[in-house]
């Protein structure tokens, strides 16, 4: 660790360790003797196959370790996946409790951080201008109709060519040849930057970033407004300014411990065909003509390491789906100061699926916050709203809520042909239906009615102290001699 925690509110000095490390993780390497040490990291034998193989094993490992696969396909860089596939090893990267990982995004996001500049760096250790650069990437292949290999762990820089600022995201990117990388654009801010680009006739100058701390990958998920650098939220996630280095072949500047840096262009005027692809919706992507980015340089460190996602995996859908629980928490939240958390549920692809949980002041809220969150973000298509006493992070307590607190004809609101997501393949073009489902408790009701039943001293029984394991061997004989 190369900084200290910045003083936050959410996480006073004191507040119990949980054996979780107190200051955010900078890097990459960091983190991964951090998983190794605490059990978390497993290292297959060499040689795993890039087609396939390597996404099965990291897909079968996804939410109980990260993977490390040494020389995969024979290829000399090693690969790693599931950095991330678990929503409190997240927090657990910040440096705070699980209750308090949505509020201390949200509070990077609104206090970003600059960057600073630094003249050499180790993602610059080695520099390759070779005609099949991309050959030098152990690339794999993941889900079965996949076009072929893709790097699923880049983030694309990009600048304004208005500003200058610079935007950051993770696209998916299909190997198309030995230095030609076909991208997938969705209409967001790298889409505008190169669409300002391509008006004049340009090419837009981009960096991909392949293996980088947990928290910028984080931070690359922001929904961020328009201009805003994600690598300073990068920045004030990790407590510190970001050291940063500029490209070889371009002004854009990348994170300076970066694993690998590809350098390269979105061409004007050229769209090729690109996917299908396995996408977080558990569904394949179709196959269009899209974006083409060519590649001039590849920067790397001495022993670098390649970060790979496995495309609908968990460490897809947990790294999309914290930073928009956490924009949701703070919208709602401006509107209706009752809510208290939400979650965007795995079933729901941590998307499309929200839960709130509301400290309820006046009937029909509940419907309110329903259209608040609709309007929050198009994805969302369902949304349940409980009282306080449910735990909205376990599926069983929210579907309790809703089988006895919850009635059809009064409590669900639907609201036909609106926008929704394009990859719900149950949509019409992305054009779809909400629906809320209000399962609080009416607020007149008798007290007891609704009182979720409790044994005195559950919560503190000490499991250790109360089991003797030694008694269990007399109790088997007992038994069995009956
Ligand atoms: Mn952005």
């Amino acid at each position: 660790m190369t900084s200290k925690a910045p003083p936050s509110s959410a996480t006073p000095a004191d507040a119990p360790s949980r054996g979780a490390n107190r200051q955010p993780f900078t890097t990459l390497r960091d983190w991964l003797a951090h998983l190794a040490s605490t059990g978390r990291l497993a290292v297959t034998r060499p040689d795993v196959g890039l087609a396939h193989e390597l996404a099965a094993i990291a897909k079968v490992l996804d939410g109980q370790k990260a993977t490390l696969f040494p020389k995969p396909g024979g290829h000399a860089v090693p690969v790693v996946s599931g950095l991330v596939s678990a929503r409190h090893w997240i927090a657990e990267a910040m440096g705070v409790d699980h209750a308090d990982m949505l509020p201390r995004f949200e509070h990077a996001a609104a206090n970003p951080l600059p960057c600073t500049q630094v003249t050499s760096a180790p993602c610059q250790d080695v520099v390759e201008t070779a005609p099949d650069l991309l050959r030098d990437l152990p690339i794999p292949t993941h889900n079965e109709h996949d076009s072929g290999p893709y790097i699923t762990a880049g983030l694309i820089i990009s600048k304004s060519p208005r500003t200058g600022r610079q935007n950051v995201a993770i696209v998916r990117l299909q190997v198309s040849g030995p230095r030609k990388l076909g991208a997938l654009l969705l209409p967001r801010h790298t889409n505008l930057f190169f669409d300002m680009a391509e008006a004049e006739g340009k090419a837009l100058p981009v960096a991909i970033v392949v293996g980088i701390d947990p928290l910028t990958l984080l931070a690359s998920q922001a929904i961020a407004p328009l201009d805003q650098d994600e690598l300073e939220i990068a920045g004030a996630l990790q407590g510190r300014s970001l050291p940063v280095v500029k490209c070889r072949t371009s002004d854009i500047v990348v994170p300076a411990e970066a694993e690998i840096v590809l350098e390269g262009r979105i061409m004007p005027k050229v769209r090729e065909p690109e996917g299908p692809f396995g996408e977080f919706p558990q569904y394949y992507g179709d196959r269009a003509d899209r974006h083409v980015i060519e590649i001039d340089a590849l920067t790397k460190r001495k022993d670098a390491i390649y970060h790979t996602i496995g495309g609908g995996g968990l460490e897809h859908l947990v790294l999309g789906g914290i930073p928009r629980e956490a924009t949701l928490l703070a919208h709602l939240k401006r509107t209706f100061p009752g809510v208290r958390d939400v979650h965007l549920s795995h079933g729901g692809v941590c998307r499309y699926h929200l839960y709130v949980k509301l400290a309820k002041r006046s009937e029909g809220e509940a419907k309110n916050v329903m259209m608040g969150a609709f309007a929050g973000h198009y994805d969302v298509k369902q949304v349940i709203v409980v009282d306080e006493d449910v735990d909205i992070h376990d599926p069983a307590q929210v579907e309790w809520a809703v089988a006895t607190r919850f009635q059809a004809d009064r409590d669900l609101l639907v609201v036909t042909e609106s926008q929704g997501s394009k990859l719900d393949p149950s949509t019409r073009d992305g054009v779809g239906a909400k629906m809320g489902l209000d399962a609080t408790r009416p607020l007149a009701a008798p007290e007891m009615k609704f009182k979720k039943i409790h044994v005195p001293g559950e919560d503190a029984v000490d499991v250790a102290r109360d089991v003797d394991d030694a008694a269990l061997p007399e109790w088997a004989r007992k038994l069995g001699a009956g």
